[in-house]
């Protein structure tokens, strides 16, 4: 999950929302993603998104099983499928996201006993360092927010 948070920091240099991924292969990272959303004005450059492809090129499969995903916040429902799309083995997640969180805050698609595959999920890892990093996000947006604002009367 320490690497996951190394992931969101670039994330956070960017001004991006300080979301970040690894995937773990036999005890090994095989790739690694943040949240680009933003920068590559792209719905899809989220951080688990782009680790997932990382990792199916680096396999040689879009199956990845065996495979373990680090993600410092709760996936939204576009990567909570592509992680069952992958057979992805395992989600380990830092802190929850009440309001777009779709791995057991909205609904939980990753255990959805009707789809071919569950994934097991392990939450709460690094869980204050994780939502920290989030709040610290969000306080300086509204922060500049606000001098822009001032700055413009
Ligand atoms: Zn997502």
């Amino acid at each position: 999950m320490k690497e996951a948070i190394k992931q969101a920091k670039k994330a956070y240099a960017l001004e991006e929302t300080p979301i970040g991924c690894v995937i773990v292969y036999e005890g090994k990272i095989i790739s690694r993603g943040y949240n680009r959303r933003n920068t590559d004005k792209n719905p899809l450059a989220h951080a688990e998104i782009t680790a997932i492809r990382k990792a199916s090129r680096k396999m040689g499969d879009w199956r990845l099983e065996g495979c373990t995903m680090y993600v410092t916040l709760e996936p939204c429902q576009m990567c909570a499928g592509a992680i069952v799309q992958s057979r992805m083995d395992r989600v380990v997640i830092g802190c929850m996201n009440p309001k777009a969180g779709c791995a057991g805050s909205i609904l939980n698609l990753l255990q959805m006993d009707r789809f071919n595959h569950q994934a097991q999920i392990t939450a709460g890892v690094l869980e204050e360092e994780c939502s920290s990093l989030m709040k610290q996000f969000f306080r300086e947006l509204r922060e500049k927010k606000k001098k822009a604002k001032k700055n413009s009367a």
